[in-house]
């Protein structure tokens, strides 16, 4: 059996020091705390991520990440300021710490993390929930009897290289080619609600996505509103992870509840 990587240890909660990155060095806690500043400075590629880290790892790292971008990766890179600078947080990162990361392992893969036969797992699917074959309305998947969930859109904040939705969410990659949607947002939310209407069995709502942080506020908030109109609809819940990637900047929107 290989040995454990990385050492896990409980730590204080505190924001780690992002000038520690080389691209980062002047930036003040005003533009870090902006949640434009945050979003503008997403890390979408290789040129970026080196222009952040600089020669703080080595150039094989680099080439390693490029070969995964090339032809293994299932998502597109996406990785907010806030989401890398959890990586090696206690320290000015170099190649090997870079590397044994449990963060960087999910959110950034290079070729070499993945197993030369199977850089997927063997009975991995696009869609391995097969939530699109259960769609009742583009986006809306009706599993459970009482429970749907409401993809509302195909983006996130930052793009997890374990995705369970890599059919819809994010750009297409060399090994997968994403689903689209193709109805305009409020016609997709329309016929969302049509369904629950005429659906009284279903009493829960999970609102996902993607990620409904980026859903536009005022659109949420119709959707929301919507769903409070349906007499049935008991449960409503937002699924979000930008409360850890963006959360400096979603603090105010975001929520979590029932009514
Ligand atoms: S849906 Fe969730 S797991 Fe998938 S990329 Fe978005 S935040 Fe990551």
């Amino acid at each position: 059996m290989s040995e454990q990587p990385y050492e896990y240890q409980r730590r204080e909660l505190v924001e780690p020091d992002w000038t520690r990155f080389p691209g980062w060095r002047d930036v003040t806690a005003a533009q870090w705390q902006s949640a434009q500043w945050q979003r503008v400075n997403c890390v979408k590629n290789v040129k970026q991520l080196r222009a952040v880290l600089g020669d703080l790892v080595d150039e094989s790292f680099y080439a390693d990440l490029e070969a995964d971008q090339e032809r293994l990766a299932t998502m597109s890179m996406l990785l907010p300021p806030q989401m890398l600078n959890t990586m090696v947080p206690h320290a000015v990162p170099d190649t090997a710490s870079f590397y044994t990361d449990p963060v960087r392992r999910y959110m950034l893969p290079v070729a070499t993390d993945r197993h030369l036969d199977w850089p997927s797992h063997p009975n991995a699917s696009r869609d391995s929930l097969h939530e699109h074959d259960m769609w009742v309305a583009e986006g809306l998947t009706h599993r459970y009897p009482t429970k749907v969930l409401a993809e509302l859109l195909s983006t996130c904040p930052q793009y997890c290289g374990h995705c369970t939705r890599m059919d819809l969410v994010g750009n297409s990659t060399p090994t997968v080619p994403k689903l689209k949607l193709i109805q305009k947002p409020v016609d997709r939310y329309a016929a969302h609600l049509d369904y629950l209407k005429t659906h009284p069995g279903v009493r829960d709502v999970v609102v996902s996505g993607g990620d409904v942080a980026n859903v536009p506020w005022k659109q949420l908030e119709a959707y929301l509103m919507g769903l409070l109109s349906v007499p049935t609809v008991r449960d409503i819940r937002l699924a979000t992870k930008a409360l850890m990637g963006l959360s400096l900047c979603i603090r105010d929107r975001a929520c979590t509840g029932s009514r």
